[in-house]
């Protein structure tokens, strides 16, 4: 018998996962990734490495590995092994046999590029045309779930704010020019809805390309210029508040001199709670900006980058594809809701078929749970909480930071829980639902 056929008669694997470092990751044990990690007996927490993100999937290039006492095996392999056993026949048959998400989490220190995704008609144009930037022909829907207070940049602001931060923030218009910005005050003047949303859209789009087109000179004056006025308004104790003086200041010392840093006065600023979630749908803007988030999004790395980075801009691309209708803060959040059958689980079903995340949390002094079964694929993360996993199988220890496998309508139970802990799980799946 060989490795994967010893291991696959379970249904039920406890996966290591791939961590990358990166300069934006937060230091030693103030990352929730190394937080993780922390119980696991190969690591060693280095107090001055930048832990960035923790990858939960079998993404090639971070990917999961399943090990027991019977073997090792690359998730990838396993499930590609018996895919109608662990993704069930019918997520095998619309993925093509591979797990169609990949689940993270992420420790946030500093500002990761500001970026669009594009839908999945775009992505298999761009990967036809040009394979080297964009990597695989998949779009990219993502979900963003906070786990410690975070911050992100996420859409275009109403056009009264972006008019607004006009009058402040007089280093803006020398850089987009009056005539882009006359033509978005009488966009946003139209009577009629209809017409209004469309000139509204056409003049934020000429608006920002004439900011993407602007010589890199003029952006790095007039945000030098920008930066002493609001530090000299912090000197003399003076708010900064019209001009979004902390946010800015704080994304300029990240990235000096970056276009990316104007973005700010246009992109809807969140700030989210624990739990709070966004979810990103194609060609809408964003940026994350800090704190720690689970996040799961379709297996792909297609990204088009507008700013906040040293890496390549495709801005034609990017001006091209890019949604401007403006979004209120409110409406970029997304709302989960309470499951009907178990009230310890809150659901986030985003309106794609290739992920859903539930979030399940356990009242202390229970000392046994079960999982409900699902119709495909999942991935389940303890956040918090020790005990025991059991299964048809076998039964394994869980502690913060476990992760693992479980394969379509496995039943899995939690027993012997610590009374001393409360137990948070995310669980990433699959499951070809139709939507509620
Ligand atoms: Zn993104």
């Amino acid at each position: 018998m060989t490795e994967s056929n010893q291991i696959l008669n379970d249904g039920v694997f406890i996966l290591q996962c791939g961590v990358q470092c990166s300069s934006w990751g937060k230091k030693g044990e103030d990352s929730m990734v190394a937080l993780l990690l922390k119980n696991n007996p190969s690591f060693v927490l280095d107090k001055d490495q930048n832990y960035a993100e923790l990858w939960m999937g079998s993404h090639p290039s971070f990917p999961s590995v399943v090990r027991n006492e019977k073997g090792s095996i690359p998730l990838a392999d396993l499930i590609k092994s018996d895919s109608s056993k662990t993704l069930g026949v019918n997520v095998a048959a619309k993925f093509n046999g591979e797990l169609p998400y990949l689940f993270k989490v992420l420790s946030i220190d500093k500002a990761l590029s500001i970026q669009a995704h594009p839908c999945k008609q775009l992505a298999e144009k761009l990967f036809r045309e040009q394979p080297h930037i964009y990597k695989d022909p998949n779009h990219k829907p993502e979900m963003a779930i906070a786990i410690t207070k975070f911050e992100a940049l996420c859409g275009f602001r109403p056009v009264e704010e972006i008019l607004s931060f006009f009058k402040e923030v007089k280093e803006l218009l020398p850089i987009v020019g009056q005539s882009a910005v006359d033509n978005l005050i009488s966009a946003e003047m139209a009577s009629d809805k209809r017409v209004k949303q469309s000139a509204v859209q056409h003049a934020l789009k000429e608006v920002i390309t004439c900011l993407m087109k602007c010589d890199e000179k003029v952006i790095e004056h007039q945000l030098s210029s920008l930066v002493a006025r609001l530090e000299d308004c912090h000197k003399n104790g003076e708010s900064t508040a019209p001009y979004l003086g902390h946010l800015l200041l704080r994304t300029h010392k990240q990235f000096p001199g970056d276009i990316g840093c104007f973005f700010v006065y246009f992109l809807n600023h969140l700030v989210l709670e624990p739990y709070e979630a966004i979810f990103f749908q194609p060609n809408v803007p964003h940026a994350y900006l800090v704190g720690d988030i689970v996040e799961c999004m379709a297996s792909s790395d297609n990204v088009v980058r507008l700013g906040l980075t040293p890496k390549f801009k495709d801005v034609d691309l990017l001006l091209q594809m890019l949604d401007c209708m403006p979004q209120t803060l409110e409406s970029t959040k997304f709302t989960p809701y309470v499951s009907a059958e178990d009230p310890s689980v809150c659901v986030y079903n985003p309106p794609v078929d290739d992920f859903s995340v539930k979030k399940i949390q356990i009242d202390r002094g229970t000392l046994f749970y079960k999982l409900m079964p699902i119709d495909g694929p999942s991935i389940l993360l303890v956040l918090s909480g020790s005990g025991e996993f059991t299964y048809n199988t076998g039964c394994t220890n869980f502690s913060r930071g476990t992760v693992i496998f479980i394969s379509c309508n496995e039943n899995v139970q939690l027993v012997n829980i610590s009374p001393n802990e409360d137990v948070l799980l995310f669980q990433a799946y699959c499951d070809m639902q139709p939507l509620e």
